[in-house]
């Protein structure tokens, strides 16, 4: 398996997210990312690039699966934060008004502050200096280990990255998601000449940026397997009657689970996710994988063992796909290392 690291992950690091009134310190660090490097490399994972070289095809490829007017927004938020008032810069940058039922959503407010919160789909996902760069380094990441997997030179690649992305949509942010890096996985493996590529996202939480961005399209199967979000996060998408639109009718599924599920009952949808994938005929296979299933994870509720990524990683590797995984959520920082070495040593080995 080949890593594609992402060495400017560390520019991206929020100070404070609001949550239930109160900013609290953010949740999705800097050290996730360097914690599951080291914990691969000690479990032996030696073919660890870097993705400057995919900048230019990354670049291009990004206008497919987000707006324009979006990266635009996104690559010039924190000047345009800071151009605000001198101030600004000591604090990130996070929304704080949204258009909700009954308003205009054709126009966009030319104010700034206006357009985060059109943008923005909840009050966790701040804004910082280093933000654009992280994410967009991230999603050459993703389109460097999508190339590597079509091309036939490995069976399958993680784009080690964060922040992660399966929450980000074609024009909006938030879940602590930017660029969407699954979808430029699966955009990728589509444009090097997969003609059918599934999306099985393993995340706690529903991938709905992943399902905005192809739930009217036919050749990219979206599944998720999630909390369900009629008491968990993010609450108003990700139910077992959406199944797509248009063309992509019939090629959306989501696995909507109460939270306090255990492994027995997650593995069965897994197995569900993993027959309709068969069904599909994909030829290639995207995992955006979310290790916040486990027992421990401090925003989370289900109640996967460690050993258990093992059995997910084992039941993966049997599709027989050449695959990409996106590195997504997992919050318990003292296993997530040991969690997703776990998982990839069972995929590889498998
Ligand atoms: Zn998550």
């Amino acid at each position: 398996m080949r890593i594609v690291v992402n060495h400017r992950h560390a520019a991206h690091a929020g100070r404070q997210e609001m949550h239930r009134g109160r900013l609290v310190d953010c949740v999705e660090t800097p050290a996730r990312q360097d914690l599951v490097a080291q914990a691969l490399q000690a479990a032996g994972f030696s073919d660890c690039v870097t993705a400057d070289d995919a900048r230019s095809a990354t670049l291009a490829l990004l206008p497919r699966i987000h707006q324009a007017g979006y990266l635009q927004f996104l690559e010039t938020a924190w000047s345009r934060w800071c151009a605000l008032a001198p101030t600004n810069a000591a604090q990130d940058l996070l929304p704080d008004v949204w258009p909700t039922r009954g308003m205009r959503h054709d126009r966009l407010p030319a104010n700034f502050a206006a357009q985060v919160g059109y943008h923005a789909f909840d009050s966790g996902s701040p804004i910082t200096a280093g933000t654009w760069s992280a994410a967009l380094q991230g999603a050459c990441c993703a389109v460097k280990a999508a190339h590597a997997v079509a091309r036939g030179e490995v069976r399958s690649a993680l784009a080690l990255t964060r922040p992660p992305g399966h929450h980000a949509g074609p024009d909006f942010f938030g879940g602590y998601c930017f660029l969407n890096n699954a979808a430029l996985a699966a955009q990728a493996l589509r444009d090097a000449g997969a003609q059918r590529v599934a999306v099985l996202d393993i995340d706690y939480h529903h991938g709905n940026g992943t399902q905005a961005i192809f739930e009217s399209r036919g050749d990219v199967l979206t599944l998720s397997i999630h909390g369900d979000p009629q008491t968990e996060y993010p609450f108003f998408i990700g139910h077992a009657d959406e199944l797509g639109q248009g063309e992509g009718l019939g090629a959306n599924r989501n696995w909507p689970l109460p939270r306090g599920t255990g492994f027995r009952a997650w593995r069965e949808a897994l197995g569900e996710a993993i027959d309709a994938v068969r069904d599909w005929q994909a030829d290639a296979l995207v995992v955006p994988m979310g290790l916040d299933t486990f027992h421990g994870d401090p925003i989370s509720g289900f109640t996967l063992a460690t050993a258990d990524f093992n059995e997910i990683g084992a039941d993966l590797a049997a599709l027989h796909l050449p695959t990409v995984f996106t590195l997504e959520g997992g919050y318990a920082t003292s296993a997530i290392g040991e969690n997703a070495a776990e998982l990839l040593c069972a995929f590889t080995r498998s």
